[in-house]
């Protein structure tokens, strides 16, 4: 009797231990760790996640702009940006609209910070008095990592090669839609980027995802980047990390202008 009640309080005590076990297991963090680790829940409970907590992002009613993103072009100066071409100080044109415009032929800027995966919201507008014509009227563009280029282009009443127009990843992507502003009027673009993987033997092993919304209209939807935007030949796919987001000059006098760039970086 007295060895019976010794085995019942061992399997109680082991019973204990487990049940403290449990209650022990860190907490889940996603939907998908706990359906795969329990039968199917009975209780609302089991599917529920309460940490960790997303962080707590604010917008500024005036700016739209996130508490966490850092202010690349606000239109009081050019600290985050340098010329492309030689380092040099940027040579654009700071007008008391709180915008930029490019001076023709002083050459591509680009952020001084370097850039993997990022939200970019950035605004743009053609001039009116560009009289170009195909890919020279309002050309501009905006580069991921220095390398990825959206096309900014005037696209209104210009006709182009469909995967340069307007909101194309250069030589690669057509537009889903085009959503541009009138000529003259500012458009807004909203880049969510994640940047190439390489591995240590320099091959690639994720290409860069892009998606871009036009003005809130989604014209690239989950775009997998074949490499580099080339005016001529393939894409390119030489390894490299972070780097600068970069803003063309296109050097036909486009004047095209630039307000309002933040970048989140994710
Ligand atoms: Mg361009």
């Amino acid at each position: 009797m007295k060895k019976l009640l010794t085995i019942i309080s061992i399997c109680a005590l082991i019973f204990s231990c487990n049940k403290e076990k449990k209650e022990m297991e860190p907490v889940k963090t996603s939907t998908d760790e706990v359906a795969t680790e329990t039968q199917e829940p009975t209780k609302p409970e089991e599917t529920e996640i309460w940490e960790p907590k997303p962080k707590v992002v604010t917008v500024d009613p005036v700016t739209k702009m996130p508490s966490d993103a850092i202010v690349l072009f606000d239109g009081s100066n050019f600290h985050e940006w340098v010329s492309a071409v030689d380092s040099t100080e940027v040579k654009r044109a700071l007008n008391g609209d709180r915008s930029m415009t490019v001076k023709d032929r002083t050459g591509d800027i680009q952020t001084k910070r370097n850039f993997g995966n990022v939200q970019l919201h950035i605004e743009w507008r053609s001039s009116p008095e560009n009289t170009g014509s195909n890919q020279s009227k309002s050309n501009s563009g905006v580069f991921l990592q220095n390398r990825y280029e959206v096309q900014v282009l005037d696209n209104n009443d210009n006709d182009t090669y469909v995967n340069g127009q307007v909101g194309s990843i250069y030589k690669q992507s057509i537009p889903l839609a085009k959503a541009s502003s009138k000529t003259g009027d500012w458009n807004a673009y909203d880049i969510i980027y994640h940047a190439p993987e390489f591995d240590s033997e320099g091959n690639k092993i994720k290409s860069a995802i892009i998606t871009v919304l036009h003005n809130g209209v989604l014209i690239q939807d989950h775009y997998e980047i074949k490499g580099t935007t080339e005016y001529i030949g393939w894409p390119k796919n030489e390894v490299h990390g972070n780097a600068p987001i970069k803003l063309q000059d296109h050097g036909d006098n486009s004047r095209v202008s630039y307000r309002n760039i933040w970048v989140r970086e994710l």
